[in-house]
């Protein structure tokens, strides 16, 4: 099955990456998908947070990146997407997620929403938590992958 992970990944995670490599086990192609809110302020452009998944899931075969506006099953329908994985944490994304998840189950039914559940060692993890240690100088080598922090390092000197 082919299925989308949309999200904003302002910046991508080891968190979100985790869920990306699961899914790739379990799923035959799954594309990282950003979704461009125009209500919503982003840190980081979207062709930087393009760049950011490119260098991260290049060593995956069966995961490519994307970006798109608008509703995301539109997104679905219009590439033939059968499914849509979403991360869980805790129990508030739980009340967001089921929420999104049953307005997309409203809008068509043929699209399956799949829930992941974090790891414990990333359920505290966000991208905002990410970039106030970053514009802190903190360290970020736990929250993000190797080969991306010295670009959000270099954002915030
Ligand atoms: P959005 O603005 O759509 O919530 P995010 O980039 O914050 O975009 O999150 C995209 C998806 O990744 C969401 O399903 C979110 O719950 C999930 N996610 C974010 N951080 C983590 C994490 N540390 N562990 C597991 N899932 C996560």
């Amino acid at each position: 099955m082919k299925v989308i992970f949309p999200g904003s990944f302002d910046p991508i995670t080891k968190g979100h990456m985790d869920i990306i490599e699961r899914a790739s086990k379990v799923f035959g192609e799954v594309i990282v998908l950003i979704m461009d809110n125009p209500s919503k302020e982003y840190t980081f452009s979207k062709e930087m947070r393009l760049a950011m998944i490119e260098t991260c899931i290049q060593n995956l075969p069966n995961v490519t990146s994307d970006s798109s506006t608008g509703l995301t099953i539109d997104y679905a329908k219009k590439h033939h997407i059968q499914g849509l994985i979403r991360g869980i944490r805790e129990v508030m994304d739980y009340e967001y997620e089921m929420q999104q998840a049953t307005i997309n189950m409203l809008l068509d039914p043929q699209i399956e929403t799949f829930f992941l559940l974090s790891r414990p060692e990333y359920s505290f993890l966000s991208s905002s938590a990410t970039k106030i240690v970053a514009k802190n100088k903190g360290d970020i080598t736990r929250f993000v992958p190797k080969c991306i922090s010295d670009v959000i390092k270099s954002y915030y000197q």
